[in-house]
């Protein structure tokens, strides 16, 4: 079975046969598939099940068809009964196999029809579509068309979900054909790479990140200091590669003459002296603009391939929790409000109201990268008009907290190129740390949120609850804590 090829074996193949071999070879060393990567692929198999409707009265193939080889022999009984749409239609060759997500019998011929959850058609989606077109030929299955489906990022959802604006269909058929002569070449190259024992000698590239991730990563790349030229803040990936492949891997080891920008250099400098920089005059510009009382305000939001809630569009970010941390003076302890929306129902209006309600007029926002917290204002002063006075307020008094950082008028060597508050609270306000939460970023955040709506009735939601607020709340808590460590920067000037 090594010289076996998926689909899936193949694309990975194409990325890097020494992937594929680890792959074939040495599989302990790869690392499985996180918690967000789970929920891509989870969120793949929603929208391929929704564009079956698109394609009405088909035939499914189960996936998990007991013993393995009875979803084939399924799929070509459907073929020979005459059945004219199949989904997850199964081939397999001696050596090849693949699924397809739609095949379905057009006026010129079978089509086959990838469905994706990306709003745009890649090269790797391309790709995908000419490896699966290449092992039905291989079949002896005649296909007369390939098409993409993909998320219509424009698509703006009404009452209902109107599946068939939800999708933009492309004929690929060309650029399939295209990619034939090419794949014919590599399909040998990878049978030769995973029938040899040898493990393959692969110099680390881009493809070890692009166009994912690779699953090998820890393994191959288990030399690469934690802190190496791969940190190096603004610098292109493909420069990177150029001056690793120099012989830099860590900062002490780029060049003096090296053309590199200011920002890089206090980066490379400062993890060399382990000197920061304080710029009071621009700190000091900048705490000026701020007045009290101060409203720290954090969102947390959700998005998706599917637009849940009318008006919504696809990847669009949905707020459903907010944090505020508010201060009437520099002498008050911080009040603390917030709120989680009922994953039963769309949280928008609710929180809309709640942050009117909350804020104080005329308050100055500290916000930590405006740019996201005001886009979710903007979109719910358009959707609520009732509330928006009010949200244009708010919205027109954030400051945004990270300008010190990002700017690098604060810059601690500890913070390793990076202004995001995950970088910057623990170097400027150590005792505070996201590590000990159980949600400690955004993504899984939002990721946790999803699946109560998913699951709204899961008596662990309870649990789940608490810890999302712990988590929004810290971020609010800590800018209160950065604002107090900038404050105490100044006056101690
Ligand atoms: S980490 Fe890089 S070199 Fe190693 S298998 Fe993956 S892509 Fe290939």
């Amino acid at each position: 079975m090594r010289h076996f090829l998926s689909k899936s074996q193949m694309a990975k193949g194409l990325q890097c046969e020494k992937a594929l071999w680890l792959l074939k070879h040495k599989k302990s060393v790869l690392t499985p598939p996180d918690i967000m990567q789970q929920a891509l692929f989870d969120q793949g198999h929603e929208v391929g099940k929704v564009a079956q409707e698109l394609y009405p009265g088909g035939t499914l193939v189960p996936f998990d068809m007991s013993p393995f080889n009875a979803k084939f022999d399924y799929t070509q009984s459907l073929i020979n009964d005459g059945v004219t749409t199949i989904y997850e239609a199964s081939f397999k060759t001696q050596h090849l196999m693949c699924i397809v997500d739609i095949l379905h019998k057009g006026p010129d011929g079978w089509e086959l029809i990838e469905v994706k959850s990306t709003t745009s058609d890649k090269e790797v989606v391309l790709d995908d579509i000419a490896i699966q077109y290449f092992i039905l030929t291989q079949v002896g299955f005649p296909i007369a068309k390939t098409n993409l489906m993909h998320i219509n990022r424009d698509y703006v959802r009404g009452k209902s979900l109107e599946i068939a604006d939800l999708f933009k269909h492309l004929d690929v058929t060309a650029d399939t054909l295209e990619r034939q002569e090419k794949l014919k070449t590599e399909y040998q190259r990878l049978v030769s790479v995973i029938t040899d024992y040898n493990e393959p000698e692969k110099p680390l590239g881009q493809y070890c990140l692009s166009p994912y991730t690779c699953d090998a990563k820890a393994y191959c790349w288990a030399n690469i200091p934690a802190y190496s030229i791969f940190n190096l803040a603004g610098m292109k990936l493909d420069q990177k590669f150029e001056w690793y492949n120099k012989g830099v891997l860590t900062l002490d080891q780029m060049p003096e003459t090296a053309q590199i920008t200011e920002n890089q250099t206090l980066q490379i400098n400062s993890s060399l002296t382990g000197e920061k920089k304080i710029n009071l005059v621009e700190i000091n510009r900048f705490m000026q603009s701020i007045h009290y009382p101060i409203a720290y305000l954090d969102f947390e939001s959700f998005q998706g391939a599917i637009p849940p809630f009318e008006g919504s569009r696809p990847y669009q970010q949905l707020p459903f929790q907010h944090s505020i941390h508010i201060m009437n003076s520099p002498f008050d302890q911080p009040s603390h409000f917030e709120y989680l929306g009922d994953p039963k129902t769309d949280p928008r209006k609710d929180l809309a109201k709640d942050l009117c309600n909350k804020i104080p007029k005329d308050a100055c926002v500290l916000v930590y990268n405006a740019a996201f917290e005001k886009s979710i204002i903007k979109e719910l002063a358009d959707l609520y008009p009732k509330y928006e006075e009010k949200l244009m307020k708010i919205h027109d008094n954030i400051v945004d907290l990270m300008l010190p950082f990002k700017e690098k008028w604060v810059y601690y060597p500890e913070m390793k190129g990076s202004y995001s508050i995950k970088a910057v609270l623990p170097a400027l306000v150590p005792e505070l740390s996201y590590e000990n939460l159980e949600i400690n970023n955004g993504a899984i955040a939002s990721h946790t949120y999803s699946q109560m709506r998913k699951h709204p009735d899961n008596p662990e939601n309870k649990n789940t609850i608490a810890h999302l607020l712990s988590y929004c709340e810290l971020d609010t808590l800590a800018m209160v804590k950065l604002f107090e460590k900038l404050t105490q920067l100044t006056n101690e000037s």
